[in-house]
């Protein structure tokens, strides 16, 4: 099968094309038409299976047919992973002006101000850094979020983020798409599940 069998649109068909992938891996197989059809996903999906592109194309794709600022927010556990979340929809997104902004802890908060100040239609972030900017920098809102992604899921819970994303789905519309990705399936991630998606279809790589 081919990305455009799957669904995938011409312009990011080319993105595919031009970063030499020539086929769909199992995980994006799977979820890349349940997705661009609207589902909710829970994939269940180690790193290295092309897991962030399973998610990002399908985004991607929701937000040409209706460009809008802080349209996607991807939540991941570490720093080095948002940076790579970060790349890849970048990577995807290039030919069509997709903007990204990062918030992860260990830098200022200033340049990440100003990046968020740029309006991005994706946001890619640790969830106390998020949090510290939902209440810190003027303009930033997820009031209008269309899909929220919660990578290695797993993981997010492990790292004591739980109070952090409790926080956040306040403040996010309940009117959205969610797709959630781990490695595992612990009890803490399927009461996650439970709270954040509905009628999930669920996928395994
Ligand atoms: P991930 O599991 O999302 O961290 O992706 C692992 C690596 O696979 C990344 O470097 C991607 O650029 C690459 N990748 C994702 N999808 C494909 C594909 N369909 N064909 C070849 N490489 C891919």
């Amino acid at each position: 099968q081919s990305f455009k069998e799957l669904g995938v649109c011409s312009e990011l068909v080319e993105a595919c094309d031009n970063l030499g992938w020539k086929a769909p891996t199992r995980i994006q197989m799977e979820a890349i038409p349940h997705a661009i059809q609207g589902s909710d996903i829970i994939g269940l999906a180690q790193t290295g299976s092309g897991k962030t592109a399973a998610f990002a194309l399908p985004i991607l794709q929701a937000l040409l047919q209706a460009p809008q600022p802080f349209f996607a927010c991807v939540l991941s556990p570490t720093r080095e992973l948002a940076i790579q979340i970060s790349e890849q929809f970048e990577a995807l997104g290039s030919g069509i002006g997709v903007k990204c902004a990062v918030l992860v802890g260990g830098v200022a908060q200033t340049d990440q101000s100003i990046a968020l100040a740029k309006r991005p239609h994706i946001v890619v972030a640790t969830p106390g850094r998020l949090i510290d900017h939902l209440s810190n920098t003027k303009g930033f809102t997820l009031r209008m979020l269309k899909y929220l992604v919660l990578d290695e899921a797993d993981r997010l819970l492990n790292e004591d983020f739980e109070k952090s994303l409790d926080e956040i789905l306040n403040v996010i519309p309940r009117e959205r798409k969610t797709y959630l990705f781990s490695a595992t399936m612990t009890k803490k991630v399927k009461k996650l599940q439970r709270a954040c998606l509905r009628n999930p279809v669920k996928i395994e790589a």
